[in-house]
């Protein structure tokens, strides 16, 4: 029997960040952790790498920092479709969540994001970037790629972005009074980006945005955790190394990797 296979796909870019260069740096952190001998290969609910799914590291795309780096982006996480995998991309930055979900879409149509982050991301544009780290949401909800999108740890909401959000129906569940269970089980097919900056900086310093007043890794598990859909793509981005503290950042987006192919897995992706 051939097991699930979760590609990861390394997009080694951070162009379009619009305060602090870094994440390009980020894949080979999160690699360096993932395979590191002192982690470890059981996830919580006792699935394992290697026993009951792998994860097939696809190394990191050449990109070039240039426009066209959107469609080689989506082509390989079509060729990892088309293999039969489910990918999950290691950023980079969050600007790659469009040609990511770009890919996703073809495959699937349109998705239900569930999108944990700092900030909305929904900026029209952001200093003239179309492209920009804070703008892969509106983008996506702008080509119709998805049918609900879903936000979660969001504590940065200005008038623009909330008028965005109202125009595209995007659900945020507000950080104010935030509970695990305030967040609904969706229905797939699903995709889930995780930003890092969504989760408390005392947890996740290794970031280019911190946004004190977060959530917790134990909150995000649980949110994943309620999850029942079939999940068909996901992202860990953000990762900054250059403002990690011990690595425990990049030890933080690997079990993140870990979790969210374990969920993968158990939900029949
Ligand atoms: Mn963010
Ligand atoms: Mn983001």
């Amino acid at each position: 029997m051939t097991l699930p296979s979760i590609a990861l796909i390394g997009l080694p870019s951070d162009v379009n960040s619009s305060f602090e260069r870094g994440p390009a740096l980020a894949p080979a952190a999160i690699r360096a952790a993932l395979w590191s001998d002192r982690g470890n290969m059981a996830c919580e609910d006792g699935l394992e790498v290697g026993l009951d799914f792998t994860l097939d590291d696809r190394g990191d795309l050449a990109l070039r920092e240039v426009p066209e780096d959107d469609a080689a982006i989506t082509a390989a996480v079509a060729a990892s479709i088309a293999d039969g995998a489910t990918p999950l991309a290691l950023g980079g930055d969050h600007a790659m969540t469009h040609p990511v979900v770009r890919a996703v879409h073809a495959a699937h149509g349109p998705l239900t994001i569930l999108h944990f982050d700092a900030h909305p991301d929904l900026y029209d544009r952001f200093e003239d970037n179309p492209r920009s780290h804070a703008s892969p949401f509106a983008q996506i909800m702008e080509a119709g790629l998805a049918s609900r999108l879903v936000q979660v740890g969001i504590r940065t909401l200005n008038a623009h972005c909330r008028a965005q959000a109202a125009r595209f129906g995007v659900e945020i569940v507000p950080m104010a009074d935030f509970t695990p269970d305030r967040v609904p089980v969706l229905e797939g097919p699903l995709y889930i980006s995780i930003d890092l900056d969504g989760i408390d900086p005392s947890e996740a310093p290794g970031v280019s945005h911190p946004e004190p007043g977060g959530l917790t890794v134990r909150e995000v598990l649980a949110v994943l955790r309620r999850q029942r859909a079939r999940v068909v793509g996901a992202d860990v981005v953000e990762l900054n190394p250059r403002f990690d503290q011990n690595e425990r950042t990049a030890i933080l987006a690997a079990k993140l990797v870990r979790e969210l192919a374990a969920l993968t897995v158990r939900n029949g992706g």
